[in-house]
């Protein structure tokens, strides 16, 4: 598999990022985690605008998945005149409502299924095209899951956003790369079930036994650099921050 970073800032984009959005690449299927706000203006340095063949969205928070009425619009009124085929959207109850309610009332309730093809996420394993899927809920104040993908006996976990979770120690286990939220500085914000910390999510990455540990969803009004310190001094392995463009070999 081949992760591409999107867009990795949290809960609002910065100057440099666009909010929460991951490319996956596996046997030439392409599957999107999340598309968070700005993604799809960065998704297109990636892959054309119909290269896409799953999106999948670990909740329904805007900074996860308002890109999605953008591209809703790119599907919907494709500038050759057609419509774009349907792609499986994975995503929690009540995706298509939540985004149609969003998109306005100027959009009958089925247009979105027009374009999209919505498949509502249970903890559970499902194949997303070449990909085995496992999914779990996670701590957070709305439903939202943590995914994770096998391909080629290799393994890639997204933790959506969370605070501590059990759930998501299992899931990452042994994980050949953990893509883990940290939006909360360790010592200063310490709300439970919202998000992890930098050191919280150094603690998942070791106690799941994971190969690498790459950090993700920080706000710009969060200090990276404390984040990627407070993971590094509990978890041995190799830490990355997410950054825009960055692409991993999994
Ligand atoms: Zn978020
Ligand atoms: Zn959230």
């Amino acid at each position: 598999m081949k992760l591409t970073v999107v867009g990795c800032s949290g809960s609002f984009p910065s100057a440099e990022s666009a909010c929460s959005s991951y490319l996956v690449e596996a046997d030439g299927f392409r599957l999107l985690l999340d598309m968070g706000n700005g993604a799809l203006g960065e998704l297109q340095r990636h892959c054309g605008l119909y290269d896409l063949d799953a999106i999948f969205l670990s909740h329904l928070h805007a900074d996860h998945c308002i890109d999605m009425l953008a591209y809703f619009v790119a599907r919907y009124y494709r500038h050759d005149g057609g419509r774009a085929d349907p792609i499986p959207v994975y995503g929690p109850e009540g995706t298509e409502q939540r985004l149609t309610t969003a998109y306005g009332d100027t959009l009958a309730a089925s247009s979105m299924s027009e374009v999209f093809d919505f498949h509502t996420v249970k903890p559970g394993t499902f194949e997303i095209g070449p990909i085995t899927a496992h999914t779990e809920l996670v701590r957070h104040p709305v439903e939202a899951y943590a995914i994770r993908l096998e391909h080629g006996g290799r393994s890639l976990v997204y933790s959506g956003d969370t605070g501590v979770s059990e759930a998501l120690n299992e899931l990452a286990r042994d994980a050949d790369l953990l893509l883990c939220e940290a939006a909360f500085t360790y010592g200063k914000e310490n709300i439970p079930d919202l998000h992890l910390n930098g050191r919280e999510a150094g603690e998942t990455a070791a106690r799941a036994g994971a190969r690498r540990l790459v950090l993700t969803h920080i706000p710009p009004w969060t200090d990276p650099q404390v984040n990627l310190l407070d993971a590094r001094a509990v978890y041995p392995g190799p830490v990355d921050l997410a950054a825009p463009r960055a692409s991993y070999e999994i």
